[in-house]
């Protein structure tokens, strides 16, 4: 796919979650549209919502998670975007099973105590629930070394350091990260603070107070990674993908109300 495509492919979605690939009826899940806002607020309208594919879908056995609950942030400030390098070639049939392998592997190699995102969108503008605690909480996922507080990870389920990104893939990261920013109330063309947690992979020692986009590429705190690859970075050093966040977001709140903050538990 060329710059072009992509674009277009972005501009195709003047309708945040019209149209979105769901795997049987479970995928409305936990996404109903009656689900109220967090603090009591009105429901979000059900044109807003993606569709994301819950956990039981793709047979997460949640019986082997730790007792204790998932830990939150007080709220989500900025999207990082990754990929999980694996997987480059696959049928949608295959993609519940390929997050349940991403999982077990989280888990039980990298000793993960759940699967490391919040969220994995496959080559067919799929979108699965990862973490577990709740799509609409700030739950802390494994996936930004350093900076897991207060983001959420979207990984992408490819190898785009070689591949570009599908047209759907892209459709429905725009979709899903200007769901985020309406949610959480980020500018998706800002920049904030952080300050970094440390750890051996991040590029940037603990303490030390980063000011990053609130839309960012694993390898810009990463050390070392070309986590999401090439091809999906160009997008978002460029600012294209985060104009076009803002741009979904922006005809999206123009029917809704903004969002705050979610608070925690
Ligand atoms: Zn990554």
């Amino acid at each position: 796919m060329n710059r072009r495509d992509f674009v277009a492919g972005l501009g195709a979605i003047a309708a945040i979650g019209a149209t979105s690939r769901t795997i049987g009826a479970a995928a409305a899940g936990p996404v109903s549209p009656a689900t109220p806002a967090p603090g009591g607020r009105a429901p979000t309208p059900a044109s807003l919502w993606p569709a994301v594919v819950p956990r039981s879908v793709w047979d997460a056995d949640d019986r082997l998670l730790p007792p204790a609950p998932p830990e939150l942030s007080s709220s989500v400030k900025r999207i990082f975007v990754h990929h999980t390098a694996v997987f480059p070639r696959y049928a949608a049939e295959e993609s519940a099973s390929l997050v349940a392998r991403i999982c077990r592997q989280h888990m039980e190699e990298r000793g993960f105590s759940d699967i490391a995102y919040n969220f994995l969108i496959d080559r067919y503008g799929v979108i699965f629930q990862g973490r577990a605690g709740g799509i609409l909480r700030p739950v802390v996922g494994a996936h930004a070394v350093g900076f897991n507080q207060e983001s959420a990870g979207i990984a992408l389920i490819g190898d785009f350091e070689n591949d570009e990104v599908p047209t759907a893939t892209a459709e429905a990261l725009v979709r899903l990260t200007a769901w985020l920013c309406l949610w959480y109330d980020i500018d998706p063309l800002g920049r904030s603070s952080q300050r970094s947690t440390g750890g051996a992979t991040t590029r940037y020692a603990a303490r030390r107070e980063v000011e990053l986009p609130t839309i960012v590429g694993h390898r810009e705190t990463g050390d070392g990674t070309p986590c999401p690859g090439r091809h999906m970075f160009a997008e978002i050093g460029s600012g294209r993908l985060a104009s076009a966040v803002a741009a979904a977001a922006g005809r999206a709140g123009a029917s809704a109300p903004r969002r705050g903050p979610a608070p925690p538990g």
